[in-house]
């Protein structure tokens, strides 16, 4: 049902309204709805109000690919799709649901936060600016991202940075426009562009002003329009700067901002600069980690310590920086294809695994042994 109702980041009302819709089954105590767009929040009291309040979140948005699977589920949406499987997360938190309302907990509070707009790095940000989410005060934040190419159900924990740090930019050169017959009479930011291009990709190939792994890749380019008769008037270069520690960005950024600057000045081209989609990096509490090894040893799933954390961004980074908690990686096979591929599809076994690992979490942290029930 997810699955085959796919919405783009910033527009998943619909899924928004649907899991409301089921989530009513589990009668949370409260919920919280238009937290930074189509975001809301379930709560599920314990029977005791006193003790801890652990929040775990999933994602509501999907991706702009082109679903290439055949399934009895396909998204109908065509050009749209869960291609990072955040349709199984939300149904992960479904089924804590189902487990809070048919054991509820002693003491303490759950959140269930279902987050939109992780895949553009706005979601986290703007659930975080909303007063009615500050009025929750969670002690503890964790959310889970499954992976593929991890054996199935394996846990991926890392103390620490989780995942990286990444910003994209948006660099617009400006010369002025002629006819293409006569280009003495004009400014064209061609060779700006270029050199801009061939500056930024030595940066990231020197990696020594960097602690750790810093990357830098052109993801777009445009000069001018497509017009033979014109001399162009304007380029555009586009990168994201990706790096696994948030001073190795920051340095990454000023190298980028000094290359474009002197590009610029070189050839005599007006210039203005934009970072868009920032992510944070996904730094672990090394508490919260000990709460995660001690709820899947109890259910007997494999943990594996990351060495590196991952290459890509999570916005709930965001989440980590405020509140003390963690993001880990829940196996999605080995033969999984990888996320944001067009054959990619969220492996429905990780369901009950993902939410029992959650509950499991929670009981931990309330210290809670009586509901001796997974
Ligand atoms: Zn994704
Ligand atoms: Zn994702």
């Amino acid at each position: 049902m997810l699955h085959q109702h796919p919405e783009l980041s910033g527009n998943e009302y619909e899924t928004s309204h649907t899991l409301r819709q089921f989530l009513q089954r589990y009668e949370p105590d409260q919920v919280i709805t238009d937290l930074g767009g189509a975001g809301f929040a379930a709560v599920f009291n314990g029977s005791d109000s006193k003790g801890p309040t652990v929040l775990f979140r999933a994602e509501l948005d999907a991706l702009p690919i082109v679903e290439q699977n055949e399934l009895a589920y396909t998204s109908i949406r065509k050009g749209v799709s869960h291609k990072c499987g955040h349709d199984g997360h939300m149904a992960i938190l479904l089924g804590v649901a189902n487990l809070l309302r048919k054991h509820p907990l002693h003491t303490g509070r759950v959140i269930l936060l279902f987050q939109p707009a992780e895949e553009n790095g706005a979601g986290a940000w703007a659930v975080l600016q909303e007063s009615r989410f500050q009025d929750l005060q969670p002690d503890f934040v964790f959310a889970l991202h499954n992976m593929p190419g991890l054996p199935l159900k394996q846990v991926l924990v890392r103390e620490q940075t989780f995942a990286a740090a990444s910003v994209g930019l948006k660099v617009g050169l400006y010369g002025k426009e002629s006819h293409a017959a006569e280009p003495e009479n004009g400014q064209n930011p061609g060779e700006g562009m270029s050199e801009l291009i061939q500056a930024l990709n030595a940066i990231a190939r020197d990696q020594t002003p960097f602690s750790d792994l810093s990357l830098l890749t052109i993801v777009h380019a445009r000069l001018g329009e497509m017009a033979f008769g014109t001399n162009p008037g304007f380029a555009t270069v586009m990168a994201t700067l990706r790096a696994f520690e948030q001073e190795d960005l920051n340095k990454l950024k000023e190298l980028a901002i000094e290359s474009v600057k002197l590009v610029s000045s070189k050839y005599n081209l007006r210039h203005d600069l934009e970072w868009v989609e920032e992510f944070p990096a996904t730094v672990n509490a090394p508490e919260a980690i000990e709460y995660i090894k001690h709820a899947a040893t109890g259910m007997g799933l494999d943990i594996k310590q990351a060495e590196q954390p991952v290459r890509w961004s999570e916005d709930f980074g965001h989440l980590t920086n405020r509140y003390t908690g963690a993001l880990l990686g829940l196996g999605a096979g080995k033969d999984q294809p990888q996320l944001h591929h067009a054959d990619y599809d969220f492996p429905d076994e990780l369901i009950p695994v993902g939410a029992a690992l959650f509950y499991r979490i929670a009981l931990t942290i309330m210290q809670d042994k009586s509901p001796h029930v997974l």
